[in-house]
């Protein structure tokens, strides 16, 4: 999913995602999986955020996701950033 975060006038911050807006996203492969040599769908994408203001967006899958809070998937490497 395409999250992009977002700060309101009061301080509050958040994500705001987009789903299927009918343009096709390129095929993803999870990132974990592809290094081990396979091709699995990722049905997930890495919600960490870059310092560019977008979000890593590496592949996962249910597997290999590090899910952080509903709707909030790290891959492995930042999970490892922030332990
Ligand atoms: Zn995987
Ligand atoms: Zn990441």
């Amino acid at each position: 999913m395409t999250c992009h975060p977002f700060t309101l006038g009061d301080g509050t911050t958040g994500f705001v995602c987009s789903r299927g807006s009918g343009k096709k996203q390129p095929r993803r492969f999870c990132v974990v999986c592809l290094k081990d040599g396979r091709r699995t769908d990722a049905s997930l994408l890495c919600d960490h955020p870059t310092p560019g203001g977008g979000t890593c967006d590496a592949g996962l899958c249910v597997v290999h996701t590090n899910r952080v809070r509903v709707g909030v998937d790290w891959c492995p490497a930042h999970e490892d950033l922030n332990q």
